[in-house]
């Protein structure tokens, strides 16, 4: 039986990394319906909305989606459509992945983290006030009553808020990775001397659940201690629990920390649903250039391989994308010494590449 996934595959450079990694995945011998689903620029202008609802409805089906990246204006308009997805199929853990492999051009080496990052509350929420609105005055007016803090009325405010609920599940979500991963140490990541409600209460909450998991070693970090301690001995850390906005920073350091986006995977999990999707955005000025790396969301593919439970496909794309790197032949432009290497190939030739490790692995 083919597994049935949503594939959306974005806008930018996302249908050129959708096309090579479908590729790819197929190479394996898996057999896949995709149910292929428009999301983004293409149907902003058609249909007014960067997520229609037919993608809801098509993973509410399939229970999987592997996706592209979508484009979000900065500043205006439509609220994201990567943050609205996740938030209605209550895709509450984004584990990102951040390995180095043989090849990849790194200042380290054996770098080997996960980052598992709150993805439904916090400032990412969404929850915004605009200036020179009633809404916006009658808050200001409240947050001046209750707390004595005259906020200008030519601001704007974002709300930052996280549940004991939504700690618990994504601190837990992390415990239970880091046992059935077999790795050794979690740490929680927050802001807590400061936003001592908001942060305070995901460190508490986190405190209380490594209690119910004394095999695994615990700590906690202050997130701007933490970015320096990545950059100065990253080996020393190994699973990463972060609420919303700091996950989203860490991972993009902890993937400059193994070579770059193009190598970046990610994954949005839920109870029901699951969808695969690259770290990295549309990267909008390469878009039709066949130039992108599609590697990030290939290696995406293989954490669905491994979700659909088809791991011998999943063990040999890994190695067939491991093969490749550590040739450095077939690779794109980011992964080489200078971006304008004119031996850098182009998007479909690493498909091509990796076809071929497959082919041979088989
Ligand atoms: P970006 O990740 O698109 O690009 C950052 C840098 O990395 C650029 O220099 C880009 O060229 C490079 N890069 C990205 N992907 C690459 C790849 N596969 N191969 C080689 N180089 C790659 O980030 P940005 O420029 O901040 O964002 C562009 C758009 O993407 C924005 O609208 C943003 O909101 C959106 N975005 C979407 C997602 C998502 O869909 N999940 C995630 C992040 C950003």
């Amino acid at each position: 039986m083919p597994h049935a996934v949503t594939l959306i595959p974005g806008d930018g450079t996302g249908p050129e990394i959708a096309e090579a990694t479908c590729r790819v995945l197929e190479a394996t011998g898996v057999q896949f319906h995709w149910d292929v689903q428009q999301a983004g620029a293409a149907t902003l202008a058609k249909q007014g909305t960067v997520l229609p609802d037919e993608v809801i409805e098509s993973i509410q089906r399939t229970k999987v989606g592997l996706k592209g990246p979508i484009t979000t204006p900065i500043g205006r308009g439509q609220r994201s459509a990567n943050v609205t997805l996740r938030k209605k199929l209550d895709l509450y853990a984004n584990l990102r992945p951040a390995k180095t492999y043989q090849g990849l051009r790194s200042r380290y080496e054996n770098i080997d983290l996960v980052i598992v990052r709150e993805n439904t509350e916090d400032l990412y929420a969404g929850i915004e006030f605009q200036r020179n609105t009633a809404e916006y005055e009658e808050l200001a007016e409240l947050i001046g009553r209750t707390t004595g803090h005259h906020i200008d009325l030519n601001s704007a405010i974002s709300i930052k808020y996280i549940s004991v609920a939504a700690s618990r599940r994504i601190v837990k979500f992390a415990f239970e990775y880091a046992r059935a991963n077999k790795r050794r140490k979690v740490t929680a990541v927050h802001k807590a001397n400061i936003m001592r409600l908001s942060d305070g209460l995901f460190l508490t909450t986190a405190n209380e659940v490594a209690k119910e998991y004394p095999d695994i070693q615990y700590e906690d970090r202050i997130v701007d201690n933490m970015c320096m301690q990545l950059v100065q001995k990253p080996e020393l850390y190994d699973v990463l629990v972060l609420p919303n906005l700091y996950g989203d920073i860490i991972s993009d350091l902890s993937a400059g920390l193994i070579g770059g986006l193009g190598v970046a995977p990610g994954a949005n999990i839920g109870i029901n649903y699951a969808v695969f999707e690259p770290v990295h955005g549309s990267a909008p000025k390469y878009a039709g250039q066949n130039k992108v790396n599609p590697m990030a969301m290939m290696f995406s593919g293989v954490m669905m391989l491994r979700h659909l439970e088809e791991r011998d496909a999943a063990r040999r794309l890994e190695t067939a994308l491991m093969q490749v790197l550590a040739e450095g032949k077939a690779v794109t432009y980011d992964l080489k010494p200078r971006p304008d290497d004119p031996t850098a190939v182009g998007t479909s030739t690493v498909a091509d590449a990796v076809i071929e490790h497959l082919h041979a692995l088989s």
